[in-house]
């Protein structure tokens, strides 16, 4: 390999890599994408299972309401018309989410939206707090003990691995409540899931863009430096500067994926388990992203856990500790114009998948004077 081969090494085939590759192939710039994973797509990736498009690393919904990023996704893959409803499962009893008319009759019985509204102010007058101290006191306030000891205490704390009041109240900034009867998660204009499964969508983007999978830039970073011109960098911001500042912390999942022999487990692709009791937060039924009618079925159960550097990170903790090391190794970021940083790992910040999208859109601008 000669040096500086390509215009572009793309680190990682997420779809921040995915999209920031179809942007410079589309503009004749010659890119090359690794990714240290046996295979490509990062987080979005789907793997065949019993004919069933099986999300590795978590369900994922796609979701938006900006309709220039819906009509970019479906250049490449069209999307079926999947709403995501979620069911939990708290002390018994099953429980329509989000908060609406339905979680409100099953909790409380009450049957119109004036008779939840009146339900819902005395409980936040009851039981809220002005100046919400940590999370507990928060969503008390926002909506009450009841919807807050059902549905929200024991998840929560499962989720994060930590008492409620020992969480910052800005985890839950807002909790909307909705007067309708209406289980629809999202209030976008557009939502669905890639007829196929997400790899078509990863598929479509990297058509035509060379790509080598098991294949770590830290094995031999000066030699893949030397490859390109420029590199477009998507893995830990903390692991490209070598831990200088410290070690970033995220929070972590575990998945536990099991084909069962029945056509159908429980109606419907998530199912949250709120209590304590249960080691793990919910139940993905993947078939139902897709309406399949495959006569198996394979269900992934996920087991929040905290995180080390054997395990993958998924959820950035972004408290004043991390933020401060983050800021450090941004600043340095910041002076390496050869570089581009971008995606999850890198800007240690959650976005979903339409976020990420418009991102690297957003950096493809400003890379290239079209
Ligand atoms: C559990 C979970 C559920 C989610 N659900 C949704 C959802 O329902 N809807 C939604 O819109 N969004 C969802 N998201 C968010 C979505 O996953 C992200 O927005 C998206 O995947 C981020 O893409 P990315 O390219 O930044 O990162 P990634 O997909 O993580 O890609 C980064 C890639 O870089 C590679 N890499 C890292 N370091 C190296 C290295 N040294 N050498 C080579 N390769 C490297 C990795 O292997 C990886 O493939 C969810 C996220 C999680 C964690």
């Amino acid at each position: 390999m000669t040096k500086e081969a390509y215009d572009y090494l793309i680190v990682g085939s997420g779809l921040f890599g995915a999209v920031f590759a179809h942007e410079a192939h589309k503009r004749g710039k010659k890119v090359c994408v690794i990714d240290k994973r046996a295979h490509l797509g990062g987080n979005v990736y789907c793997k065949e299972i019993e004919g069933i498009q099986v999300h590795q690393y978590g369900a994922h919904i796609f979701h938006t309401n900006d309709e220039a990023i819906w009509n970019y996704v479906n250049q490449f893959v069209a999307f079926n018309n999947y709403i995501n409803s979620p069911i939990a499962l708290a002390k018994g009893k099953l429980y329509n989410l989000p908060f609406n008319m339905n979680t409100f009759y099953q909790l409380w019985g009450v049957k119109t939206p004036a008779e939840a509204r009146i339900k819902l102010q005395e409980e936040t007058e009851r039981y809220g707090t002005q100046s919400p101290r940590n999370l507990e006191e928060q969503a008390l306030s926002l909506v009450g003990k009841d919807i807050y000891e059902t549905l929200i205490k024991e998840y929560t704390e499962k989720q994060w691995g930590k008492p409620a009041t020992e969480l910052p109240s800005f985890i839950i900034k807002r909790l909307p409540v909705r007067l309708r009867f209406d289980n629809n998660y999202f209030n976008d204009r557009f939502q669905g899931i890639p007829v196929g499964g997400y790899n078509r969508l990863i598929d479509g983007l990297l058509a035509g863009v060379e790509t080598r999978v098991n294949t770590d830039y830290f094995a031999d970073r000066a030699y893949f430096d030397a490859l390109a011109d420029k590199v477009v960098y998507t893995g830990k911001i903390d692991e490209y500067f070598n831990y200088e500042y410290g070690h970033l912390s995220y929070r972590s999942l575990r998945f536990e994926t099991e084909v069962l022999d029945t056509d159908n487990y429980q109606g419907n692709a998530v199912v949250n388990y709120n209590d304590k009791t249960v080691p793990f937060t919910r139940i993905i039924e993947h078939k139902h992203f897709e309406f399949g009618t495959q006569p198996k079925t394979v269900i992934t159960r996920e087991y929040p856990q905290n995180w080390d550097m054997s395990k993958e990170a998924y959820y950035p903790i972004n408290d004043e500790h991390n933020q401060h090391i983050f800021k450090q190794y941004q600043t340095k970021a910041a002076a390496m114009p050869q570089v581009i940083f971008g995606g999850r790992l890198a800007e240690y910040r959650y976005y979903d998948m339409h976020q990420i999208i418009a991102s690297a859109l957003k950096t493809v601008k400003m890379t290239f004077v079209d």
